[in-house]
This record gives C-alpha cells, sequence and structure tokens, in this order.
C-alpha cells in the first residue's frame, strides 16, 4: 500500500490510498486540477505506485471545508462514489446523492482492496479517524481531534504507518495571533491536538509502527521543527521513521517498509564517535 500526501492543514486536506488497483482519497480538501498536478508529479519523480489519477472513490472524515471543500466537485465531475458518515452527509455539501455512500462511524467498510475501519474521534464536526487496511499492511489516518479518546490507542497499535495530527505548539498557540475565541476552540477537547498531546499517544504506541507522519500543522501556530523535535523524543529508541507533512505534497509513503533502525540512536554514536 502507497500513501500519497496531498495536502495536510487548515488549508486543505486530501490523502490518496494505493493498493493493488484500488485508489481513494481521503478528503477532498484540494479539487480535481490539483490532485492530478500532485499525482503527475509523484509519477514523474518514479516514486511510482500512484499512476494516473483514476479515482475508485472519496472518502470524508468530517464536514469541515477543509477536508470536503471540493467533494461536490469530484461528485460531478469523476461521477464516483463518495462515503461519509450519515452526519456529516447531513452537513456538508457532497453532490449528487445518488453517489453519495453512507457508512456507520464504528462499522468497517471495503472498496476493492481497501478496507476502511472507523473510529468516532472528538472535534467540533462528527469526525472520524480511519484505519486503512489492504490485507497486508495497516496504516491509520488520524486527525482532527481535541483530545486522545479511549480506545484509541488500541484501535491504531500495530500500523504500520501512522498520520497523526500535531497541530500546534501550545506556547506559540497562546503567544499567536487568533483571537482567544478561537485559541480556546483550538485548545478544547473538541478542537485540535497540540504538539505534546500526540507525544503522548506516540510514547504509547506498542511497536510494529515503522513510519509516523505528523500532520495538520498549523502555520501559524506551529513549526515542523518543534513538532519533529518532540515527537523524536517521543519515540526514542523505537524502530520509526519520522516525518512532517508538508501544507502542499505530494509526499509518499511506503507501507510495505521494514522496520527502521532505532530512533536517536545514529545521533547518540556520532557523539560517542567525536
Ligand atoms: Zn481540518
Ligand atoms: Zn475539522
Amino acid at each position: 500500500m502507497k500513501i500519497t500526501i496531498i495536502a495536510s492543514g487548515s488549508g486543505g486536506n486530501a490523502t490518496l490510498f494505493t493498493s493493488r488497483g484500488t485508489r481513494v482519497l481521503v478528503d477532498a480538501g484540494v479539487g480535481p486540477r490539483t490532485l492530478a498536478q500532485y499525482v503527475a508529479a509523484v509519477d514523474a519523480g518514479g516514486a511510482g505506485g500512484a499512476a494516473g489519477c483514476a479515482l475508485d472513490a472519496i472518502v470524508i472524515t468530517h464536514a469541515h471545508a477543509d477536508h470536503v471543500g471540493a467533494a461536490a466537485r469530484y461528485n460531478k465531475k469523476l461521477k464516483i462514489p463518495i462515503y461519509a458518515s450519515e452526519a456529516t452527509a447531513r452537513a456538508a455539501a457532497l453532490g449528487d446523492p445518488e453517489r453519495v455512500r453512507i457508512f456507520s462511524s464504528r462499522e468497517p467498510f471495503a472498496i476493492g482492496a481497501l478496507t476502511f475501519s472507523p473510529r468516532p474521534l472528538p472535534h467540533d464536526a462528527a469526525q472520524v479517524a480511519l484505519v486503512v487496511d489492504d490485507g497486508a499492511r495497516r496504516a491509520a489516518l488520524v486527525t482532527d481531534l481535541g483530545e486522545i479518546p479511549p480506545g484509541l490507542l488500541e484501535h491504531v497499535a500495530g500500523c504500520d504507518v501512522l498520520l497523526l495530527e500535531s497541530n500546534h505548539d501550545v506556547d506559540l498557540l497562546e503567544s499567536g495571533p487568533y483571537p482567544q475565541h478561537l485559541k480556546r476552540r483550538i485548545r478544547s477537547s473538541r478542537g485540535h491536538l497540540s504538539n505534546r498531546e500526540a507525544c503522548a499517544l506516540l510514547a504509547a504506541l506498542p511497536g510494529g509502527t515503522h513510519t509516523v507522519a505528523l500532520m495538520h500543522l498549523s502555520e501559524r501556530n506551529n513549526r515542523p521543527d518543534l513538532a519533529l523535535d518532540a515527537a523524536r523524543d517521543a519515540l526514542f529508541g523505537k524502530r520509526t521513521r519520522l516525518v512532517a507533512a508538508p501544507p502542499r505534497g505530494p509526499l509518499v509513503l511506503d507501507a510495505s517498509l521494514p522496520p527502521a533502525p532505532p530512533l536517536g540512536v545514529r545521533q547518540l554514536d556520532l557523539f560517542s564517535g567525536m
């Protein structure tokens, strides 16, 4: 399974999951033209795995514009099924209802070679985490949550790839330019996950996750180096690769990779050799 992060953050979210001929876009925060451009860039770069951009379906996590803004356009242009929970379908413009498929936010559903296992997340819209399984590898997409709910760790444990929100640095948010009501909303238990909260989940992860991508980083209230430093400490000694998703990709992750060398050990070796 290949995972192509097309966009991540408040400017738009879209992640492509590809395995054995099945191609599903999760979230439609960028339009079909941007998607086609980014997929073409991946193919030109030789990373492969996402040739062309014919999609089998789109899955929407929740009804916020940065995740669903272009859904109706895909529905109209590509005439493919759009999957959403009932609450999301009610709250968002998904286009022609004939092509809208409703999933239960606690029941797995299959699209071609991929099985999606949703789980509700605390956010100020009905939101789900998704574990995507192609029978050989599993990847989890967990963004737009105000706190780590009970049972989430068990839901994502053992996934080969974890795409986890690391939205803001608490100090940058507090000292930043956002109005108080917006700061309160972001920090709340139905807002977004801070670097520190993301680290609590990362530190508790059992083995088996070879790649972690930090997602939905705020361009105002976070910096990739802060998020990565915190996550590196939380994952210290684990055999995990760590990346921060850029606001605009494409960034390709391969769920089939073997475990990485233990995080942090190479830096220590460098010091002891000096
Ligand atoms: Zn979002
Ligand atoms: Zn949201």
